[in-house]
């Protein structure tokens, strides 16, 4: 049975030609359609998208009220793999205790401790959370397990909600390693990427990442981190880093050198880390976190210099159990908005366009495309930053 979706107050398409002439700011960027009406075929694809008065008919309707409809979301970075409680750590912070990455291992101990039933529960109910906030697309990483066993049980679970699976094993260097990082950098590189890939159809992750931090002992330097990455592009896996989340570091220049699909953190940048992001634009997203500063209080990334300066600008939640315990993509963009500099139109349009780029996706509402659509109970996308805090926007099941 195809749907005939109306009372679609405004519709973000992703799709600047889209655009239905109003000088708005920001309807040129999302595509933006007023009383728009769409088809989604039995099988969940999109067929048609316009104004309501040109719709064609179809088997069934529903009705949306006058709300506005945008692409779901695309959370690019997530550590979802986890077991244990770190709500303590949280609240040492706050009382300034300052993140150094060392709380990692507490998770660690609790998620080898977890069995898979456990940690299978944890995984869903965090992507079923995402879902009821406006998220249909999640990219999960492994990189709480440190064992070849646990990292290949970590991506085996993430890769039963979502085929964006990232191999993190360079997390951090596990405790037992401590006194010999070339080791574990070597067991990295040989044993668990050879698992992981084990033959490229059967992968089990879709890209590698490193925590590239040589401001914390537990994390990679740039030579470490470089030796990760070209193992992983070498077993055809897309790249991902973390660079520079707590202080000016190699990661984002090694990530734009590289081609890596997305940089994420992004936080201390310099003049030539800027330019060397702009320059890879097409290429390398620049992935903002702003639930980790909020989480961490920690100053923001400059996303207003960034983009004016050409970079591609995403947004993602980074859900994790240390620095931010939050899924919700309605934040990130609220703390965006109010914290970062971006308009209402480059948060929304860095939380579904962007991030899906660094995800190799199309995130359009366009015919051909699939109907990974959220709702929002207001009549346009600016109430998401406006109404911060409150629970209006969800996944539409069509
Ligand atoms: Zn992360």
């Amino acid at each position: 049975m195809s749907l005939l979706l109306t009372g679609i107050a405004e519709l973000t398409t992703n799709d600047p030609a889209r655009a239905d002439g109003h000088t708005d700011p920001g309807d040129g960027l999302l595509g933006i359609v007023r009383d728009a009406a769409l088809v989604v075929s039995a099988d969940g694809v999109i067929e048609w998208v316009g104004p309501v008065a040109e719709a064609p008919d179809a088997d069934d309707r529903r009705d949306l009220g006058g709300r506005a409809v945008i692409p779901g979301f695309v959370d690019s970075h997530t550590h979802l793999v986890f077991a244990g409680d770190r709500s303590a750590e949280f609240a040492a912070r706050m009382t300034g205790t300052p993140y150094d990455g060392g709380g990692i291992a507490v998770s660690v101990a609790a998620t080898r401790a977890a069995s898979d039933d456990e940690l299978r529960a944890l995984v869903a109910a965090r992507v079923a959370e995402m879902r009821a906030q406006g998220t249909t697309t999640v990219e999960i990483k492994s990189g709480y397990g440190l064992t070849l066993e646990d990292e290949l049980r970590s991506l085996r679970i993430a890769r039963e909600l979502t085929p964006h699976t990232t191999f993190l094993g360079a997390h951090v260097v596990p405790r037992e390693y401590a006194s010999d990082r070339a080791a574990y950098v070597d067991l990295v590189t040989g044993p668990m990427l050879a698992a992981v890939a084990a033959d490229g159809a059967t992968s089990l992750a879709e890209s590698i990442d490193v925590f590239c931090e040589p401001h914390s002992a537990h994390a990679f330097d740039g030579d470490e981190a470089r030796a990760v990455l070209e193992a992983g592009r070498a077993a055809g896996l897309a790249l991902r880093v973390h660079g520079n989340q707590l202080g000016h570091g190699p990661g984002v220049r090694l990530a734009c050198e590289l081609g890596a699909r997305s940089v994420d953190h992004c936080t201390f940048l310099d003049d030539a880390d800027v330019e060397a992001l702009a320059a890879a634009r097409g290429t390398t997203v620049a992935t903002l976190l702003p639930g980790v500063e909020f989480s961490t209080r920690s100053p923001y990334p400059d996303a207003r210099h960034l983009i004016d300066a050409g970079v591609d600008v995403a947004i993602a939640s980074d859900c994790n159990p240390g620095t931010c315990y939050s899924s919700s993509i309605p934040f990130a963009v609220a703390l965006a908005v109010r914290e970062m500099g971006m308009t209402p139109a480059e948060a929304l349009h860095a939380a579904t366009a962007v991030s899906a780029r660094s995800l190799g996706l199309d995130r359009r509402i366009a015919p051909g495309q699939p109907a990974q659509l959220a709702v929002i109970d207001a009549p346009s996308h600016l109430h998401l930053a406006y109404r911060a805090g409150v629970p209006i926007v969800r996944a539409l099941d069509v």
